[in-house]
């Protein structure tokens, strides 16, 4: 018997995971699921199963029986599968719904604001910015003739 073969498969040694057909194979934890679907065919008279919480978990099936029992992934899928009986894994927030007469999804009684016509009916000079230099003295004068015909200047 040689030392390699105590090895528990699925179990960490050193921070590598132990590869469940070769217990030789030494993987990190990240390459596991990649490593187990090549290996997987290697090893196809493996009478290998798969656990049903995660994919990575592979135990022949004398040894699956008693893994799914205490299957650290068990508890996702329980809760997956009961959210309303078991209580929530994080605490649920609690309902806050404040009673009121608004309705925001109305229009608002106040009309739209057009800035543009806001000026030209109160006379506020138009900054006549991002035009070439032509057209900013012909708003210019236009202002100018718009403002001394209603005497406001
Ligand atoms: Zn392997
Ligand atoms: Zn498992």
């Amino acid at each position: 018997m040689s030392k390699s073969s105590k090895v528990v498969p699925g179990s960490i040694v050193e921070g590598f995971v132990v590869c469940p057909f070769d217990n030789v194979h030494r993987l990190l934890p990240s390459r596991l699921a990649v490593h187990l679907v090549r290996c997987a065919r290697n090893f196809p008279s493996a009478k290998m199963v798969r656990c049903p919480f995660n994919v990575t978990h592979v135990h022949s099936v004398a040894d699956m029986m008693t893994h799914v029992a205490c299957c650290p992934n068990r508890s996702t899928m329980v809760h997956y599968m009961n959210p309303e009986t078991l209580p929530p894994v994080e605490p649920r927030p609690a309902d806050f719904c404040v009673q009121s007469a608004e309705d925001w999804d109305a229009e608002p009684p106040a009309k739209t604001y057009n800035p543009r016509t806001h000026c030209e009916n109160n006379f506020l000079i138009l900054n006549p910015q991002g035009n070439a230099p032509a057209v900013r003295r012909e708003i210019r004068e236009r202002e100018r003739r718009r403002f001394l015909q209603n005497n406001q200047f």
